[in-house]
């Protein structure tokens, strides 16, 4: 029918072979002694690489990998990774397994317009692809049926660039497929299996990648194939273009191309999820289907509707993804009357009328044609249900039928390893079988506060040392003013109190609350004896121009002397300087304007870490904060009208915070042994809350529990 192989084309000594095997399952990003295969060869070879194993392999010479080879420590560490990898592979008794054996023949399908898995695969933007990825490994892990569906773009998201004036500059680098871990999928005769995608004037075909995410295969779409026109190739080269016209012809390719590729591959999903409503044309694709068999458009709805699944994680009607009907005209028209619909019928399915004129929305489409629907926090849920319930006009706002599952993340992947080991010693062997149950994480008491602060001090001292190693790196590429140098971590100090602040610069995130009233901040930066520092760091959307405007005002005050190198702006954020930031330091700071944060995860990555979260009472930390592992920025209640009154509260609020409660308890209430236990104290208990509770085996056993299971039972019914 259809094979991928993994290619042959490494000179690896016989007795390391699987080497050459293990980078093409990312089963190794979330497994330390994987990695560590490749890194203890040459570690600052695999810095070099960008922890990419396939381009290490292709560098590292030969003489090196004979070493390893004749290394009988090496040795006996590769062969007990190997037996482990081949075990989980083929391991029968998963949790999914173990919960829902009557499940055994269903498949759920996943679709999302991006994937962040791990660094060498820049075909994420931020929190939703992280969120997309942590998905998929989690469901490996926990052995669910799923196989996810996304894009292979050639160009990647943008690296970002700051010029000294703290303008973004976007730098694309065309990905070399031969760099990454992923498989073309081929038809029988040999040729790349692709299938084919109906736009106005042309169809477009699109072939299949497949990348092995543990258990799970994600098979990534991709356009740049010779049969197809020049400008189609260029169709799934970007995430997320600004042009409307490439944007709906890209999301028809997901939707439509994403169900036939599955059919193609003879995946017979019985569940399919949209990961955000880009996906959403799946809908219309499936019921398609059922009309070719005869039915009509009715009929082939209510029998598809009870299997799909709708997450959203849009709080702000102007982020939600819709197009103006002339779009509609143009792109769709080949569409309805393969539907059975006239024009205006098709546009009815997901009409949104506005003051401005009618749009064609996806989270509509998405919202009618789905039976489980769901936001990604208590509050997110809350807000989506006022949000949409025009949608069902004759039930009171808390009967609309959208639920909630709190966002979660990949423990395994965000822990640091040496944090790992403390749990390993301290808590169980086995807390990975116990990763969601909260009672056995009161185990974490059980740490003693000097093993902990000496892991985190030594995650604090790598995270300053990396950046600083970064700072030097840059100067001596060139182009980068002096200034630049401070500004970017060359005078960070291992032991100040260090708070981080790295998400996507979108105006309603409010970096700039923190730098509202400057001398405060300056006088609280620069106090003997107890110095603070702050680093900043997100990429805005290349179209966002607000965004690239307070990156710039950010960076203006990063670069004044009188902070004595002590605010840092990170270029180029990303997974890796993520996984260095949440590991690495004391406070993570969030300050959206409530309430827009649908959930956040990169302060659950932080928490995992023993970082206390010092954040807004919006999304996730709602819902997460006691009073004991972190702090809270203004109150629990949904703010006025005026946003100007808004940030003024919530300022004072965060200095009044930083001022009396976190920096005296980091640096005032120290033991004899200089230790601050009532810190250590608040770390463990951010441990202990936030790690079952907002783990994705949480979120994922949440997602069988309310939609997935439900959706399989439809589809049995139908
Ligand atoms: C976790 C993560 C995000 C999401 O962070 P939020 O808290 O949701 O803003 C974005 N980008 C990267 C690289 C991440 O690792």
């Amino acid at each position: 029918m259809f094979r991928t192989q993994i290619p042959k084309h490494f000179d690896v000594p016989r007795r390391l072979e699987r080497l050459a095997e293990l980078p093409y399952n990312l089963w190794w990003t979330w497994n330390a002694a994987a990695w560590r295969l490749y890194r203890d060869i040459n570690a600052e070879l695999w810095e070099r690489v960008n922890h990419n194993p396939l381009v290490f392999l292709r560098e590292i010479g030969r003489a090196e990998l004979n070493a390893a080879a004749q290394n009988s420590h090496y040795l006996e560490r590769y062969d007990a990774v190997l037996a482990r990898f081949d075990a989980y592979m083929q391991e029968k008794q998963t949790w999914f397994r173990r919960r829902y054996p009557q499940a055994e023949a269903q498949r759920i399908a996943y679709f999302s317009m991006e994937y962040g898995l791990h660094e060498i695969l820049p075909i994420y933007s931020g929190g939703l692809g992280v969120l997309s990825g942590d998905h998929l490994k989690e469901a490996s892990d926990m052995g669910l049926p799923l196989v996810g569906v996304g894009f292979l773009y050639m160009e990647g998201y943008f690296s970002q660039r700051i010029s000294e004036d703290g303008w973004q500059e976007a730098l694309n680098n065309p990905l070399r497929f031969e760099d990454l871990p992923v498989l073309p999928v081929l038809a029988e005769n040999g040729r790349p299996l692709t299938v084919t995608v109906p736009l106005p004037e042309r169809d477009v075909a699109v072939r299949i990648w497949e990348l092995r995410v543990g258990r799970v295969p994600l098979y990534l779409l991709d356009s740049n194939i010779p049969d197809n026109h020049p400008d189609d190739r260029q169709l799934t080269a970007r995430l997320y273009w600004s042009d409307l016209n490439l944007r709906v012809m890209q999301e028809v390719v997901l939707g439509v191309g994403g169900v036939r590729a599955l059919r193609a591959l003879n995946c017979r999903p019985t569940v399919w999820h949209m990961n955000e409503g880009h996906s959403a044309f799946l809908t219309l694709e499936r019921i398609r289907e059922l009309t070719v068999e005869g039915l009509d458009f009715e009929q082939a709805a209510a029998r598809t509707r009870g299997s799909n699944v709708f997450t959203t994680h849009t709080p702000v009607p102007a982020g939600n993804d819709e197009f103006p009907l002339w779009l509609v005209d143009k792109y769709l028209a080949r569409l309805w009357p393969e539907l059975g619909l006239s024009r205006d019928q098709f546009v009815n399915l997901a009409r949104h009328r506005q003051a401005w004129g009618d749009a064609f929305s996806m989270p509509i489409l998405a919202l009618r044609f789905s039976a489980g629907r769901n936001g990604v926090s208590e509050l997110h849920g809350r807000v989506a249900r006022r949000m949409w319930r025009h949608l069902w006009p004759d039930r009171p706002v808390e009967e609309v039928p959208i639920t909630h599952v709190t966002n979660g993340v990949h423990t395994d992947f965000w822990m640091a390893r040496r944090l790992k080991a403390l749990l390993e010693e301290y808590v169980g062997a086995d807390w990975r079988a116990h990763l969601a149950d909260q009672e056995y994480w009161e185990r974490v008491n059980r740490i003693p506060d000097q093993a902990l602060w000496e892991v985190h001090q030594h995650l604090k001292r790598k995270l300053v040392f990396y950046l600083r190693e970064r700072a030097r790196w840059r100067w001596i590429q060139g182009g980068f003013h002096p200034v630049q140098v401070v500004a970017s971590g060359a005078l960070l100090d291992p032991y100040a109190l260090t708070i981080g602040f790295a998400r996507r610069f979108a105006t309603y995130k409010r970096a700039h609350l923190i730098l509202s009233d400057v001398d405060r901040l300056l006088r609280i930066l620069n106090r003997a004896n107890r110095p603070v520092q702050i680093i900043f760091a997100g990429k805005a959307h290349p179209a966002d121009e607000p965004g690239k405007h307070l990156i710039q005002e950010v960076y203006r005050i990063v670069k004044k002397a009188e902070n004595g190198g002590r605010l840092v702006f990170l270029e180029d954020y990303d997974i890796n300087l993520a996984r260095y930031l949440v590991q690495g330091v004391d406070v993570w700071l969030n300050t959206p304007r409530r309430p827009n944060e649908a959930s956040g995860t990169s302060g659950m990555k932080a928490a995992i870490n023993g970082a206390l979260n010092f954040s807004v009472l919006d999304g996730w930390w709602r819902e997460a904060f006691n009073g004991k592992n972190g702090w809270a920025i203004g109150e629990d209640r949904d703010p006025g009208p005026d946003n100007a009154a808004q940030d003024r509260a919530d300022a004072e609020s965060l200095y009044r915070t930083l001022e009396n409660a976190i920096i005296p308890l980091y640096y005032e209430d120290r033991g004899p042994d200089d230790l601050p236990h009532e810190w250590i104290e608040r770390m463990k208990e951010a441990l202990r809350t936030v790690t079952p509770q907002f783990s994705t085996r949480r979120m994922l056993s949440e997602y069988m529990e309310r939609l997935y299971y439900p959706a399989m039972q439809n589809a049995a019914e139908d």
